[in-house]
């Protein structure tokens, strides 16, 4: 946990969002400023600033999390019309929160390559 991390505040409630879902590892929550008709953000909770901190112990709630976006797409009725995951990694990607995130984005067709 840090503290003065947006996303570690979420998940310890200090800031309200729309959970979609929660475990011990986890939370996922409806992203604020949304590019699509389905974008939810979903972290560990561990406070994990990059894809460029993961480590080896951080595999499994990785794992898990991608495991968890194939659920709810199904949930949210994207999966057969398809979706996108994404990180962004640092500031070529353009990277805002340092609280590592996966994006789900459905709902509508996406442009590749990506801007
Ligand atoms: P990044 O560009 O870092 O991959 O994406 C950060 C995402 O977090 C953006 O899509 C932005 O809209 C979202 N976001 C930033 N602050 C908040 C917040 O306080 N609450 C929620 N729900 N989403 C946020
Ligand atoms: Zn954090």
């Amino acid at each position: 946990m840090s503290d003065d991390c947006i996303f570690c505040k979420i998940a310890r409630k200090e800031i309200p969002s729309e959970v979609v879902y929660e475990d011990d590892e986890m939370i996922a929550f409806k992203d604020l400023n949304p590019q699509a008709d389905v974008h939810i953000l979903f972290i560990p909770k561990k406070h994990i600033a990059s894809m460029n901190d993961i480590s080896g112990e951080d595999a499994r709630v990785m794992g898990n999390i991608l495991l968890k976006i194939k659920e709810i797409a199904g949930q949210n009725g994207v999966s057969e019309g398809g979706y996108r995951v994404v990180i962004n990694c640092n500031k070529d990607a353009g990277q805002e929160v340092f609280h590592i995130h996966v994006h789900l984005l459905g709902g509508r067709k996406f442009a590749w390559p990506p801007g």
